[in-house]
């Protein structure tokens, strides 16, 4: 369920409106427009702030070649949760996204992608029927195309106030990284702060290659949660993207600014990888039928 834990933090490191922002990491004031143009990263300390779905696209796909899908789906209210509609309504003001995931496709240094990213100002970019939905048609639409996944996450969890079908789009989206796997097609999982809850006990976990961003929070619960149910201190940086690197969950910690260069060499090494894969296949079967010409009837 969406963690709270996500509220206070999404306060504090948010990109605040105006002119000018305070470096949560340096405390430095920056521009606001620089702060913009680096994609959310600190010039002076290489803090990452939390930036939005479409900010998110724009720093990984070539410029003019991303085309959007699934916009026509529309958030429902199946439990009729309290409120629900009026926070939805809050989100999409301040996120300017309808929901919190952005899916569809583009060129990532001119290879083609299908991609989806998750957007955390929209209800702490918990995942309800639109998000899982739209991750999914994603990796269909990759599954198709035969091209690669790309999905950046960065979630509180599952969406609480769409109850079970929120947890449904858990086997959902498993689902369809998994027809993905199947047919061959690599599948890069980016995680950003924080990726948790339902989002990282799924799909977010399925990645043929996971790559983090710095200091991002990945886990399942919160550590507060861990550290008051078990009664037990947690090791320091527990749940921390370099915990996890070292721990083995993690293939590689990528700041920012290289994410996009790092995703294409992982993409062009398994694209190599299955020309090699193909021309040994071919030499082979040439080698079989040399080894059994036809026999005479
Ligand atoms: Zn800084």
């Amino acid at each position: 369920m969406v963690a709270s834990m996500g509220w206070q933090w999404r306060k504090k490191k948010n990109i605040p409106g105006g002119l000018w922002t305070k470096c949560p990491g340096c405390g430095a004031m920056l521009q606001r427009k620089k702060v913009d143009e680096t994609f959310g990263v600190c010039t002076e300390c290489q803090f990452h702030f939390k930036i939005g779905a479409r900010q998110r696209i724009a720093s990984l796909i070539d410029d003019g070649t991303f085309a959007e899908i699934a916009t026509d789906l529309e958030t429902k209210d199946p439990l009729g949760f309290g409120g629900y509609s009026d926070t939805l309504e809050r989100s999409r003001k301040k996120s300017g996204v309808d929901e919190a995931a952005v899916a569809g496709h583009g060129k990532l240094d001119g290879i083609p992608v299908g991609i989806a990213a998750l957007d955390f100002n929209f209800v702490g970019g918990s995942m309800g029927v639109v998000v899982g939905t739209r991750v999914m048609l994603a990796a269909e639409l990759a599954l198709e195309r035969r091209i690669p996944l790309v999905v950046v996450s960065t979630s509180g969890g599952a969406r609480m106030q769409e109850g079970a079908l929120s947890l449904m789009q858990m086997a959902k989206t498993s689902a369809a990284i998994a027809r993905l796997g199947e047919a061959g097609l690599p599948y890069v999982s980016v995680l950003a702060d924080p990726c948790t809850g339902g989002v990282i006990a799924s799909y977010a976990a399925l990645g043929d290659v996971i790559l983090a961003e710095p200091h991002a929070l990945v886990g399942y619960a919160g550590p507060r949660v861990i550290q008051t149910t078990i009664g037990a201190q947690l090791p320091e940086g527990f749940q921390k993207a370099e915990f996890l690197l070292d721990h083995g969950f993690v293939d590689r910690i990528v700041p920012r600014p290289q994410m996009k260069a790092e995703i294409a060499t992982c993409l062009r090494y398994f694209s190599a990888r299955d020309d090699r894969r193909r021309r040994l296949e071919g030499l082979e079967l040439a080698a079989t039928a040399v080894a059994k010409p036809p026999q005479p009837d």
